[in-house]
């Protein structure tokens, strides 16, 4: 995160129905819409990113959905299908594999499905999912003109290609904290005229997270309830730092950043845990095959003023780890990285 994109969050408050905040949310729109590479609607919300999650779900889901499931999050997600009382079923690979487009159209041939989940970047397992191919899958399939796709890009949207409107995709939510590279608070979501459409139709949208009611207020450059002002300042910056960057070289200074911790990871003696072909742009999930001490590492890092993340959950702790290089990370950031688990690992 870029210090001056914290300090930009210390700004005076300003009034939220006040012609300043107006101006504030007309900054933000159209930048908003180009990173989530859309000409269409795309809402904020003072939450983290499962509360997005949760509104796409009590918006979109109408018959019932199907849930795409490789990993924790994308399981989370059918839970909170189920939590709300949705009609839903899932699909499941073993983690650490990505959804295939074969798989989503046979279930989907049964044609009982109105509402698809899928989980763009499965932050738990470091696996990226082809979802311009899932959309294609999906709309060529049984009634795929009017199937809602739901996808879950929280870790991936600014820092892995997602093309919002050219893959037709109906809802995509992110949040600030990841690949954005601001803190935590806010979550997005594009929505395409589809899945207002459908949102129009489905009883109890519930209140805060209402599509439609957001959009009564967006129309406006407004927001239903009080925004969370100081993330609005810090994001109308760090969009800013996003654009100004180019979405194609930030697109690519992902990729070239997972390229070099693949190769630095295979050099150290470890393998991968995501499925050859579909490793994250955003973070990768290593194997920890010589069984190094994960939890002592990160203590020996947070010295050096750096971090790593231990498996996800029970399953996969101590067992895989994972290194983001997301954000405003540099491939001078990973190096320095690098050199030190080297160090550690030699006993330093
Ligand atoms: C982090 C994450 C979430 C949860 O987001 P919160 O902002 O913590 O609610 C959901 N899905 C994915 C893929 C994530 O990486």
């Amino acid at each position: 995160m870029l210090p001056e994109i914290l300090d930009a969050q210390a700004g005076w408050m300003i009034g939220h129905r006040s012609a300043e905040c107006k101006r504030l949310v007309w900054d933000i729109m159209p930048k908003l819409r180009q990173v989530f590479r859309t000409e269409g609607r795309v809402f904020f919300q003072a939450s983290s990113g499962t509360g997005l999650l949760e509104a796409a779900v009590r918006n979109c889901v109408d018959k019932k959905a199907l849930h795409c499931i490789n990993g924790a999050f994308s399981q989370r997600w059918y839970e909170i299908s189920q939590a709300n009382g949705k009609a839903c079923d899932s699909i499941e690979v073993p983690w650490g594999e990505a959804i295939k487009p074969e798989m989503v159209s046979e279930k989907l041939a049964s044609g009982e499905y109105d509402t698809v989940a899928f989980t763009h970047n499965e932050t738990s397992t470091g696996v990226t999912s082809p979802i311009k191919a899932l959309a294609e899958a999906v709309r060529q399939g049984a009634n795929g003109d009017e199937i809602v796709i739901m996808v879950d890009s929280v870790s991936g949207m600014a820092g892995a290609r997602l093309e919002t409107d050219d893959w037709d995709v109906d809802v995509v939510v992110s949040a600030s904290q990841k690949a954005f590279a601001l803190p935590a608070g806010l979550a997005f979501c594009s929505v395409s005229e589809r899945a207002m459409k459908r949102a129009a139709g489905v009883p109890n949208r519930g209140y805060y997270f209402d599509f439609l009611e957001l959009d009564r207020y967006f129309v406006k450059y407004q927001t239903p309830s009080t925004p969370a002002i100081s993330l609005l300042f810090a994001l109308d910056q760090q969009l800013d730092v996003i654009l100004a960057e180019g979405y194609d070289q930030r697109m690519a200074r992902h990729l070239a950043m997972r390229d070099r911790t693949i190769s630095w990871a295979k050099s150290q003696g470890f393998s991968l845990f995501a499925e050859a072909g579909y490793e994250s742009p955003t973070l990768t999930c290593v194997s920890n095959d010589p069984g190094i001490d994960v939890a002592g590492l990160n203590q020996y890092l947070k010295e050096l003023g750096m971090t790593l993340s231990n498996g996800y959950g029970s399953q996969l702790k101590e067992k895989t780890f994972r290194i983001a290089h997301m954000g405003q990370l540099q491939m001078a950031d990973l190096e320095a990285l690098f050199a030190a688990i080297e160090g550690y690992m030699a006993g330093a």
